[in-house]
């Protein structure tokens, strides 16, 4: 199945800052799985390439309804849960809680915690990956003698473009 031509998007990685197109992230995540051992079966890939694809983040039910457009079966919900069980493991997606949604990461090629910044206006959320914020969490951790099991940061308040269309 051809997937949609879908323009690039910027990179809000402040060590990067390049354009990534949907495709050639697939294409990243489905060469990471394969030097991993790991299968990005038809389905995981078709939901990897819907969320890049959305832009924004985008919730399971959501996604259901997309796959059901575009799969050549029918899938139910407890299918697309472990298709994002397994991108979450493999660090290529990240929930953010408050909006009970997912959204691509951008380098999975590297370990990194997720840092977003969440619009409450247009809903758009921008990932920064910065290690100085790893490496806070890190060392407050090491001195409450707490172990780590997720790390994601959810900032909430309006985005450039939001604020932008306000002003105006
Ligand atoms: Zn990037
Ligand atoms: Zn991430
Ligand atoms: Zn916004």
């Amino acid at each position: 199945m051809a997937s949609r031509s879908i323009e690039p998007q910027p990179c809000t990685d402040p060590d990067c800052r390049r354009q990534h197109a949907p495709a050639e992230r697939v294409a990243l995540a489905m060469s990471l799985c394969s030097a991993r051992g790991m299968q990005l079966t038809e389905l995981r890939r078709q939901v990897l390439e819907l969320l890049w694809e959305s832009g924004r983040p985008t919730g399971a039910y959501e996604l259901i309804a997309a796959l059901r457009l575009r799969a050549s079966r029918p899938v139910g919900p407890p299918t697309v849960y472990r298709a994002l069980e397994f991108l979450m493991s493999q660090g290529l997606v990240s929930k953010i809680e408050s909006r009970n949604a997912y959204v691509p990461c951008a380098h999975p090629e590297r370990r990194h915690d997720c840092l977003f910044f969440i619009c409450n206006d247009c809903g758009a959320a921008a990932e920064l990956e910065d290690l100085r914020v790893e490496q806070l969490i890190a060392g407050h951790a090491a001195i409450l003698g707490y172990r780590v099991t997720r790390r994601v940061v959810e900032v909430e308040g309006t985005c450039a473009s939001c604020i932008a269309a306000g002003a105006a």
